[in-house]
């Protein structure tokens, strides 16, 4: 899944996992689970989940990579949301892939124009404190200048698949059913 923050990524997320009978490996919801437990690691990220900064590079994958290569030998595949969010982060999971054969069969983009974003950010804003205003901001420029790269990454992979974010959270997953129906059977 490549999306901005706002756009549905964790709900369709859950749902493609549903439907597809995967794992569905958020790395937000797995940090934020850390920084609530307090752990050793939930304490290094709070800084950068608060500010809505990426996490580095090399922490996202010595934390991620593991569960990947775990659905994909246990499970038969999985579902990546969140992950990966940077150009060396796709690399990495490249990498593991052609090693392994943990590869993405298509990559989930949720297109939606800002306004619905930010709206859709502001009306979850009371649950996620990384959803306040100025924070908000942040993490959409981020995304813009740190992910948003990535869609070209895989589009010129053939992999891209383009889904308009905009409309209701059914008729979205209605529109990525159809296609990864075609795509994963
Ligand atoms: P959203 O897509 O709404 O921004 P996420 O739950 O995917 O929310 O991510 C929340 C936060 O977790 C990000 O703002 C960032 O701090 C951190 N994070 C999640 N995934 C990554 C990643 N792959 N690389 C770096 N930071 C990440």
């Amino acid at each position: 899944m490549l999306a901005p923050p706002g756009a549905g990524k964790g709900t369709q997320g859950e749902r493609i996992a549903a439907r597809y009978q995967v794992p569905h490996i958020a790395s937000g919801d797995i940090f934020r689970d850390e920084v609530a437990r307090h752990t050793p690691l939930g304490e290094r990220l709070r800084g950068y989940l608060d500010a809505g900064d990426l996490v580095p590079d090399d922490v996202v994958l010595s934390v991620i990579l593991d569960r990947v290569l775990a659905a994909s030998r246990d499970d038969g595949g999985f579902v990546l949301d969140g992950f990966p969010r940077t150009l060396t982060q796709a690399q990495a999971a490249a990498k593991i892939a052609s090693d392994t054969g943990a590869s993405a069969q298509a990559v989930v983009y949720l297109d939606a124009p800002v306004d619905v974003l930010v709206e859709r950010l502001t009306g979850r804003a009371e649950n996620r404190a990384d959803d306040a205003a100025g924070v908000q901001r942040h993490r959409l420029e981020v995304y813009a200048k740190h992910t948003k790269p990535l869609i070209d990454y895989y589009a010129d992979r053939g992999i891209l698949v383009r889904v308009d974010a905009a409309p209701p959270a059914d008729e979205v997953s209605g529109q990525i059913f159809a296609v990864l129906d075609s795509i994963v059977g």
